[in-house]
């Protein structure tokens, strides 16, 4: 990948942090670092903010950024013709697959590798950019044969500003394949409201996945590579709806 031109966006996006009962706004240039500390936020946030990377990126590393972060499919980063470089097929279904998805995984099998995408699902976290206000789940697009994008922003739009609901409880859980400085094979954000308990999964699907409860693992559609995930996840996910 090469770029001509790199934009310079702390002078144009806020960063910071403030909170009442019932929301939190964050601007979107506030770092993983400065989340995972604030009393502000929710506990399934700060935990999947410091689960994510290493202190030295997270302590550079937005929130808004992490949310557009591209994938990590190898075959994608190596610059392969798969479907979503605009070409005819996923080498990700019939090569090396293991760190791909379970769900939504018919044209491209990647993985959505955001924690904090995940969290902010499970609270109903609410977007605000340059141009309009949306539910984070609208941010998120599975590929089409007309359209390869994942996200529904514009050229050029700016993500500014998150409010996110105030939960009853919510807990982040992270499988990994070391403890410390790994992506999720699966990670489980889990936020209770009054009217029940709201999941979002990293590292299952081309997206942020949003989970309507447990039974729907079900429906899981993994590759022979990745079907070690749907066990994870039930672990995972029964645990995080037993934590909160
Ligand atoms: C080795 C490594 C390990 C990692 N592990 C994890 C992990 O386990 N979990 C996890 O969640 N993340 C992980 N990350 C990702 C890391 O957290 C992100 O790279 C970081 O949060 C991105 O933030 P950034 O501000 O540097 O974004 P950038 O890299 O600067 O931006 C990413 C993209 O978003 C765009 N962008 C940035 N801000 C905005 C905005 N406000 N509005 C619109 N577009 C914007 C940029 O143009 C770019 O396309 C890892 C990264 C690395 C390199
Ligand atoms: S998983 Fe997606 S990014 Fe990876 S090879 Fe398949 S189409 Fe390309």
């Amino acid at each position: 990948m090469s770029a001509g031109r790199f934009v310079e966006l702390r002078d144009v996006v806020p960063r910071g942090i403030a909170g009442s009962a019932t929301i939190t706004s964050i601007g979107a240039g506030t770092t993983l670092a400065e989340l995972e500390v604030d009393p502000q936020i929710p506990q399934v946030l700060r935990e999947a903010c410091a689960a994510a990377a290493s202190p030295q990126l997270r302590a550079m590393g937005t929130i808004g950024g992490n949310l557009l972060q591209a994938t990590r499919c190898w075959y994608w980063r190596l610059g392969y013709p798969c479907f979503l470089h605009g070409g005819d097929r996923c080498h990700a279904r019939t090569g090396q697959q293991r760190e791909h998805a379970i769900f939504g995984n018919e044209r491209c099998a990647s993985a959505h590798p955001s924690d904090p995408a995940a969290a902010l699902l499970a609270l109903g976290a609410i977007l605000r950019t340059d141009r309009r206000e949306l539910p984070l789940a609208d941010l998120y697009r599975l590929p089409t044969e007309d359209d390869r994008d994942l996200t529904t922003l514009s050229t050029g739009e700016l993500i500014l500003e998150l409010e996110v609901p105030a939960p009853r409880a919510s807990v982040y859980l992270k499988a990994m394949d070391r403890r410390k400085w790994a992506f999720p094979l699966v990670g489980v954000g889990a936020a209770r409201f009054v009217d029940g308990v709201r999941l979002g999964l990293s590292g299952v699907a081309p997206i942020p996945w949003a989970l309507g409860g447990p039974e729907e693992l079900d429906r899981a559609t993994p590759l022979p590579g990745t079907a070690y995930k749907v066990e994870i996840a039930r672990a995972l996910v029964r645990r995080a709806v037993d934590a909160v």
